[in-house]
């Protein structure tokens, strides 16, 4: 496990610029608030395993006090920082999602050199229809246009990503929306947007914005991926319980379109059971296993429960901090590792089913269901 590099199949791009102290305890946590007053989030599972296991890559000795961490950080500056994390991180490859913030963040080019590895991108489905809102248009002209720049947007994209998850839930209709129903809802979000940027939640629009990347993934042989689960503060979390997406992963599947259920906390077994159950479900528990430091074996542990190997995906989820990216790593590998060594002495498996495991759920699946190239 340790010496597999990994393709990290769902991540971002890391900071350019320097992050101060109050900036990088908030990016700590998915709540986007400060701590309590007297207490940091440094005080969490993520950051006692980030001072643990990140802190030697800045020369330091393990877990030293959040304040040296981040004034040799500092001292080092943001390249230095970024160049060492990423490189400790062994990736094989990186699937960008770059729908999320984007210009404070490193592109695919940047982070493919830090990483010395090839870079792809995801497109995320509500990043577009943001940017086709921007463009000032009838509403007649909202379903073509926004089928021409998603087209034009994944051109040399490997997959599609829907934050559905963050926009109502999964509780939608899962058929695809008719044209003038789409144009009707297209109306009044245009109208809303002229005094109001809130982020796209007209169900009918983001059911039009998935259906039309149905149709792009049908085509280019696309996954679709779909924030599940634990997230940031915009989320109601059991509307975020990926079996409320069956209907619709009984749809894809009759169409062949693979579908990828990021992060999953607390649903793993859950999505763990669809990937088990459906020929088209794929799962990660990247963010997860950072959010979790200490706790990330006996999570993956239940990860591994059900879900057939052939169906796990290794993620980071790595988010503006370059530390994200060699703590995913680093706490996939351990309990991975520990986990199949516990199998291997109770004869539960062999030596070279481990590895069969091992090169499966840190490479092999996505290279199997992304068209790389
Ligand atoms: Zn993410």
């Amino acid at each position: 496990v340790s010496d597999t590099p990994l393709l990290d199949h769902h991540c971002h791009g890391v900071l350019a610029g320097d992050v101060d102290a109050p900036h990088f305890e908030q990016l700590l946590n998915e709540g986007f608030s400060a701590a309590p007053r007297g207490t940091s989030h440094f005080q969490s599972p993520l950051g006692l395993s980030i001072r643990r296991h990140c802190a030697p890559l800045l020369d330091l000795d393990p877990s030293p006090a959040p304040s040296a961490y981040l004034a040799r950080r500092a001292e080092l500056g943001t390249d230095e920082v970024n160049r060492r994390f990423l490189h400790a991180a062994g990736l094989a490859g990186l699937l960008l999602d770059s729908g999320y913030r984007s210009d404070e963040l490193l592109g695919t080019q940047a982070m493919s050199d830090l990483a010395g590895a090839p870079t792809h991108e995801i497109v995320r489905l509500e990043s577009v229809a943001a940017e086709v809102a921007d463009l000032g248009i009838d509403a007649v002209h909202y379903p073509q246009v926004f089928a021409d720049t998603l087209d034009r947007r994944a051109q040399t994209a490997v997959g599609l990503k829907s934050v559905v998850a963050y926009r109502g839930g999964f509780i939608f209709d899962p058929s695809p929306p008719d044209r003038p129903e789409v144009v009707r809802a297209a109306g009044r979000w245009l109208h809303e947007r002229e005094s109001d940027r809130a982020p796209l939640r007209d169900s009918t629009l983001l059911r039009y914005g998935i259906w039309t990347g149905v149709e792009l993934a049908r085509l280019r042989g696309f996954p679709i991926q779909f924030h599940v689960g634990y997230g940031d503060p915009d989320l109601t979390l059991h509307l975020a319980n990926p079996t409320l997406l069956t209907d619709l992963i009984r749809r894809l599947a009759d169409l062949s379109v693979n579908v990828v259920l990021l992060h999953c906390y607390p649903y793993h077994r859950e999505a763990g059971y669809l990937a088990a159950i459906y020929p088209n479900v794929y799962f990660d528990i990247g963010l997860t296993l950072n959010h979790t430091g200490p706790s990330a074996q006996p999570i993956l542990a239940e990860a591994l429960e059900l879900a057939p190997f052939t169906k796990h995906l290794y993620s980071s989820d790595a988010f503006a901090l370059p530390e994200l990216y060699h703590l995913g790593a680093t706490l996939f590998r351990n309990a991975l590792g520990n986990i199949l060594e516990g199998w291997i002495r109770e004869d539960r498996c062999s030596p070279d089913d481990a590895a069969e495991i091992t090169n499966l759920i840190a490479v092999a699946n996505a290279q199997r269901i992304y068209p790389l190239p």
